[in-house]
């Protein structure tokens, strides 16, 4: 991976993604950070682990922008093929370790997918 220097910032946001296998919101994100950094500095690192492959975003109802980990990707192949779950009752988000097929459209260069699932989780499905 090209990462050479880590501030202390990016060292902080990676620490919050790699403790849980949530999903997480920018809103969610800028809160939780507040004390550490500001906004715009939540969005430039956001934008920079994204490059480097250490995280995927894609977008949730109401176009709200989820960030979450990556497990297979590095910054030269993004391998982000597999839906995303959103929980109608409690709001988690998570990856979904399945493979999504990307259709083949004669015409058509396809170069990512976005798939959203709703419903509820295991926790609300009780
Ligand atoms: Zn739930
Ligand atoms: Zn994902």
């Amino acid at each position: 991976m090209g990462i050479k220097r880590r501030t202390k910032s990016v060292t902080t946001m990676l620490s919050i993604f790699e403790s849980g296998e949530e999903a997480l919101s920018v809103v969610n994100l800028v809160e939780r950070l507040k004390n550490q950094m500001n906004k715009t500095t939540v969005y430039r690192i956001l934008e920079r682990l994204e490059k480097e492959g250490a995280i995927h975003s894609f977008s949730g109802t109401n176009g709200l922008k989820w960030y979450a980990k990556c497990s297979q990707c590095t910054a030269h192949h993004h391998n982000d093929i597999h839906p995303h779950f959103e929980c109608k009752d409690c709001g988690k988000v998570e990856c979904l370790e399945v493979n999504i097929p990307i259709p083949s459209i004669e015409d058509r260069n396809i170069q990512s997918v976005d798939v959203l699932l709703t419903g509820q989780c295991t926790n609300c499905m009780i």
